[in-house]
């Protein structure tokens, strides 16, 4: 456990405490696994703002975090930075409240079904809140603009930068196939 990222809930006082701090991604061990499977990197520490509410025998924890990365293209293959921002919303709680279920009785809901994370011991682990939300902001298929116009599938340019003849060329060749097809 990183003691620079916990805090014990014996020093929250009752109306709550604002945590700020910038943090170097590199602290974060499934970071280090991201970057070095895939291209891409932090450009900056994390900067990390929450507020922690003790309210009703859990802590609620509201703020923001913001990081600067840079991303391969999914469409072009450029290299573009961009900051990337989430906002935190997630609870602690001490442990998991029973919900009454008329027919069955009491159930027990997972601290999943309820966004709700379970304490362990009296530390909340402030990098597990960033790490699931800095995971959930990085881009499935980044692209640099979401009308980046790629690279042309015949001679390679970068379309967003470039302009080439392929395509009136390209579309000879697609009715090529179709003539040859159509002989047998
Ligand atoms: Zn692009
Ligand atoms: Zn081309």
């Amino acid at each position: 456990m990183n003691k620079q990222m916990t805090i014990s809930i014996h020093d929250i006082p009752e109306e709550g405490l604002i945590w700020e701090e910038e943090v170097s991604a590199n602290q974060f061990s499934i970071f280090t696994k991201i970057l070095s499977e895939e291209e891409i990197h932090f450009l900056s520490p994390i900067s990390v703002r929450i507020q922690i509410i003790p309210r009703h025998g859990l802590f609620e924890i509201s703020g923001i975090v913001k990081v600067k990365m840079d991303f391969v293209c999914g469409r072009c293959l450029d290299v573009f930075e961009t900051s990337i921002e989430g906002k935190i919303y997630i609870s602690y709680a001490k442990e998991l409240p029973k919900i009454e279920n008329t027919t069955k009785g009491e159930i027990e809901l997972s601290a999943d079904d309820m966004g709700i994370f379970l304490l362990k011991g009296s530390h909340i682990d402030i990098s597990e809140v960033i790490e699931e939300q800095i995971i959930l902001e990085i881009p499935f298929s980044p692209l640099c603009l979401d009308q980046c116009r790629g690279l042309c599938h015949v001679c390679g340019v970068n379309l967003n930068t470039q302009v080439c003849n392929c395509s009136s060329r390209n579309l000879d060749l697609r009715w090529e196939t179709l003539r040859k097809l159509q002989r047998y």
